[in-house]
């Protein structure tokens, strides 16, 4: 490259329309079999890159908990993408967050997957999207699902996407309590509720095939699961409060996303959503009324 680039990402939040914890690697890492869904309430991630003689990464954010520094996923995922590709320039990026931080809708996540798609993209780096996903896995969980960008069965610690059809379009209610959790204390917590005799880890059975998630679709609250809700509702017991007040509100389901703490409810139309999202407001909720989509603005 010889001149300067400026690009704006849109990096999607995502919900789990279900979460089963199906085994535990000896390393404990957990293994995964969730619905994965991005969703239009984005952040929005500007990248300026530069030609210089030494390659260096530069990070502003809008948000105090989003750390404006080498903590944050997106400085990491410019850092890697320069490091595999030598690219010898200067990446500015500047976040400005509209999804809640820790809250289970993956922000950090999908902002680390919106800077390789993005740079990848805008340096025409030409890196498949198989090997943007093996650079994302080494940042977290659930950066491949983000690379990849659509609805996906997602499985192992994260690294197996498989894209399923038709779950665009579905209106829901976000809710956010205000407190996040972090995602490794849910998960030891999860550990700590198990009997030591519990082999249901290791015995369950993936909860499903890619063949009964095409194009067909359970009653939601035959689908909606998690196994993590009850135990992040041990450490935030308002987010049940949240997903009961959804309920009251008519969602036809509704779910913790992730390891918390927010929730989703699913609504028939985006009107009606969008109704329900006005009274979570009026209690002074952070609530946002959304709708699934069929791909990510930021996918590879
Ligand atoms: P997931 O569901 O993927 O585990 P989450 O949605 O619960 O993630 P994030 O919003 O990604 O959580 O934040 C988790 C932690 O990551 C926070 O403690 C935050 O400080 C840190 N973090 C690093 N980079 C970012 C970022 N770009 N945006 C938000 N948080 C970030």
């Amino acid at each position: 490259m010889n001149s300067a680039l400026s690009e704006r990402a849109l990096a999607p939040a995502k919900v789990n329309l279900f979460l089963r914890i199906v085994g535990r690697r000896p390393d404990g890492y957990h293994l995964l079999d969730s619905l994965m869904v991005p969703v239009d309430l984005c952040d929005r991630i500007d990248i300026a890159v530069q030609p210089r003689s030494r390659a260096c990464v530069v990070i502003e954010s809008d948000s105090q908990e989003a750390p404006a520094n080498r903590a944050n996923l997106a400085y990491r995922a410019a850092e890697l993408f320069l490091d595999r590709t030598g690219f010898s320039a200067e990446v500015r990026i500047v976040v400005s967050k509209q999804i809640p931080v820790a809250s289970g809708l993956g922000g950090g996540s999908s902002d680390a997957a919106a800077v390789l798609t993005t740079l990848n993209r805008s340096l025409r780096a030409g890196r498949s999207v198989e090997e943007l996903m093996s650079w994302a896995a080494l940042l977290g969980a659930d950066v491949p699902f983000f690379v990849r960008g659509r609805p996906a069965l997602v499985q192992g610690i994260g690294e197996k996407v498989t894209p399923v059809e038709g779950w665009g379009g579905v209106p829901m209610v976000l809710a956010f309590p205000g407190s996040g959790l972090s995602t490794a204390a849910i998960y030891q917590r999860y550990d700590a509720s198990l009997e030591p005799s519990d082999d249901s880890l290791t015995k369950r059975a993936a909860v499903t095939s890619i063949a009964n998630l095409s194009g067909r679709r359970k009653p939601w609250r035959e689908l909606l699961v998690n196994d993590l809700e009850a135990v992040a509702a041990e450490a935030n017991p308002e987010l049940l409060v949240l997903k009961n007040l959804l309920l009251q509100l008519g969602a036809e389901g509704a779910l913790m996303t992730g390891s918390g703490s927010a929730v989703f409810g699913v609504w028939p139309t985006r009107p009606a959503a969008e109704v329900a999202a006005a009274e979570v407001r009026g209690r002074g909720v952070w609530t946002a009324a959304v709708e699934t989509v069929e791909v990510s603005p930021a996918a590879a």
